[in-house]
């Protein structure tokens, strides 16, 4: 028997979609409850031992800042901290961290235990009952009903999963787990469309038998700079990673089991991650390159094992053995697991509105690997953003949606559910837009009100961040008053090789020289942001101050960018309006707007094959009022495009 009768929210599967939705629901108040197939893998890791990366970092920081766990997690079970691309400009500046694997998926377990409102229920979920195009209910494979006002599901790679390794192939969603079956079906059976996508992961190996002597170490950043914007600094012993290579020794024994390999020999249907190839993929595709990059990163502080980064694969296990002992360190090592992929079931995104719920089934919301995502991250943001926009759906309040110009999460969700995805999507800085404004620095300024806003930012770390936002302001400001002159600052100019001043000068014009650092304008003028140089919270905002004032003119040309967007995504379109009425339209905007229904005229006009005449014709609309049977009205598409032209 299960504990409620009814629940507000009962999120399917606990991986990284699942908790993060299940935590939402229930620390807004909801009756959730979190159903998953084994209890044991609550948060598991199914691949790298890892969070975080280029843009994947940014991800996470805007989650932690909305109130998600993931970011609390990983500085708790890390043992590894980096900042990536600390070479190139903010706007790709990205945090990377290892993870204790066991540790990570241990915390988030207990995260959900803990948490109010929050039951957690090992079963599998076999079908959905639907009554008048609503949920209603989660059949499971013990044989019960358990009746809900909303669903969320993420079973990650879990529907139908085939294992295949060379020529073998068994029914599995990862390894050692059973492959969920029903859900599909049962989707199928309510009209939904799915398809077939694929994933891999390589082999492991015992450290113990590693030669590092032969690799080179890849140590963690001092001091470790934190995910959560909660966390003021991380003290911990890092485990470094290393870095080996392969070679065309390498190269010849894997190319002898293409004939064998699931993918070249046609076994595996569904499409692979373009971004995140496996190693039989780079040998073919780069038939020039002479070798290729190896991290063998440690899978946790209680294990000897390490996890071979790079060399995904699905080849015969004897080949994989054989190709590996040829890698300078790893001539004489053990594997303990072999590489795999897997085959699974997916729904094209395109069947979701922007917040997530379904177009098909009302109150059924979707999120992670199910929408064709790969990564932990960009799964852990949709589940979060599903399980807010659930509960919001059972108060009958309006969904929280963020857009392209606001985050990262904005521009994942809106490409998904706008231009759906035929391969597993992963998230890059170059899917956005405006980079330079959403950068993994400003998620806190950017996103935390709104996790106020929803309840889930305490009020102390939210008057923290009104304190730095005044901080930021007060301190820009006393920049632009503050004077210099010539003879104060030349020398540290000259010495700097930027051209010395001739009359006094500002320090924020100082600090838009590249060359100069804010830290070197210490002790000009008089700032409360001198005084408290090394307190974390002026670190914060001198950080800002310094990218605001550096950036200033891509900034603002950004900003107005945006402004110019936003007017578009303002501009809301019905949802039941019937698009084969405006004879106006090209036949296939007209197709395409009736089958993708998008809310606004921004996202209409992000859809491939609506033009951007079909653009002005909704416009012109949206000024009228939407009325089907605008054709019948006598308004033609002659008398609609002389109108426009006037
Ligand atoms: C072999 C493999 C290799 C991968 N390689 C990479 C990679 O190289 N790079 C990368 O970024 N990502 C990779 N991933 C993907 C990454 O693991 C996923 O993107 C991420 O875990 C997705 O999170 P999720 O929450 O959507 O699903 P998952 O983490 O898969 O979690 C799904 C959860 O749902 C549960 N579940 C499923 N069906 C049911 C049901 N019917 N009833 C109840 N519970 C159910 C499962 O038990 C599990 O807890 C790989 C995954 C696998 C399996």
């Amino acid at each position: 028997m299960y504990n409620q009768d009814l629940y507000d929210v009962l999120v399917i599967g606990a991986g990284h979609a699942g908790t993060e939705a299940a935590l939402a629901a229930a620390r807004m108040g909801a009756r959730t409850m979190l159903m998953t197939m084994n209890i044991f893998t609550i948060g598991q890791m199914s691949c790298n031992p890892a969070i975080g990366g280029v843009a994947k970092g940014q991800l996470v920081r805007e989650l932690d800042a909305l109130g998600g766990e993931m970011g609390l997690a990983i500085d708790d079970a890390g043992i590894q901290f980096r900042m990536l691309n600390k070479s190139k400009g903010p706007a790709v500046w990205s945090p990377r961290a290892q993870a204790d694997r066991v540790q990570y998926a241990t915390r988030v377990r207990f995260a959900c235990e803990q948490q109010p409102n929050l039951e957690i229920r090992q079963d599998m979920a076999t079908g959905i009952v639907v009554r008048n195009g609503q949920i209603t209910g989660v059949r499971t494979m013990t044989g019960s009903v358990i009746e809900t006002r909303t669903v969320v599901l993420t079973a990650g790679t879990f529907l139908n999963g085939i294992i295949h390794v060379g020529l073998t192939n068994y029914s599995a969603g990862r390894a050692g787990e059973f492959a969920a079956k029903g859900m599909t079906e049962s989707l199928l059976e309510l009209g939904f469309e799915t398809g077939r996508l694929k994933t891999g992961t390589p082999p492991r190996l015992n450290g113990r038998t590693i030669d590092f002597s032969k690799t080179e170490s890849q140590p963690g950043d001092e001091p470790p700079p934190p995910f959560s914007f909660r966390h003021d600094k991380l003290t911990l012993e890092q485990m470094p990673c290393h870095l080996t290579y392969t070679n065309e020794e390498t190269h010849a024994i894997l190319r002898t089991g293409l004939d064998r390999s699931p993918m070249y020999s046609g076994r595996i249907q569904g499409v692979g991650p373009r971004y995140c190839p496996s190693i039989e993929d780079k040998i073919t595709r780069f038939a020039e390159r002479t070798r290729h990059q190896i991290f063998l990163e440690p899978e946790g502080r209680q294990t000897t094992e390490y996890y071979v980064n790079g060399f995904s694969t699905s080849l015969p296990e004897e080949v994989q053995v054989k190709a590996i002992h040829t890698i300078p360190g790893l001539e004489n090592v053990q594997v303990t697991r072999t590489g795999y992929a897997v085959e699974y079931d997916y729904f094209p995104p395109t069947q979701l509105h922007p917040w997530l719920e379904t177009k098909p089934v009302a109150n059924l919301f979707f999120a992670g690997q199910v929408n064709g995502t790969t990564g932990y991250e960009e799964a852990a943001v949709q589940g979060f953003m599903a399980g807010v926009n659930a509960v919001l759906k059972t108060r009958g309040e309006e969904p929280f949606i963020l857009n392209r110009s606001e985050a990262y999460i904005g521009v994942l969700i809106d490409d998904l559910v706008t231009k759906g995805t035929i391969e597993p999507y992963r998230m890059f800085t170059s899917r956005a837009e405006y980079r330079l404004l959403l950068r993994q620095d400003n998620a806190d300024l950017r996103l935390l009100p709104h996790g106020h806003r929803l309840g889930l930012i305490d009020d102390t770390t939210h008057q923290n961040l009104q304190n730095k936002k005044r901080g930021i302001k007060e301190t820009i400001a006393a920049l632009r008053e503050l004077y210099v002159r010539p003879e104060e600052i030349n020398e540290l100019l000259l010495a700097k090789g930027t051209p010395p001043i001739t009359q006094n000068e500002n320090l924020q014009k100082i600090l838009r020289r590249p060359e100069i650092q804010l830290s070197e304008l210490r002790g000009f003028g008089r700032l409360e942001l001198w005084d408290q140089w090394n307190d974390k919270f002026w670190q914060n905002v001198a950080e800002q101050v310094e990218i605001e004032i550096k950036y200033a003119g891509f900034i603002e040309r950004e900003r107005e960018a945006i402004a110019r967007f936003e007017r578009l995504e303002e501009k809301k379109l019905p949802l039941s309006f019937d698009y084969h009425t405006l004879s106006a339209l090209s036949a296939e905007a007209r197709e395409k707007l009736n089958k993708l229904r998008p809310a606004s005229i921004g996202q209409a006009a992000r859809i491939s094959g609506v033009s951007p005449a079909d653009v002005t014709v909704l416009l012109m609309h949206l000024r009228r009022g939407f009325t089907n049977g605008a054709e019948e009205a006598g308004v033609s598409r002659e008398t609609e495009l002389t109108e426009l032209e006037e």
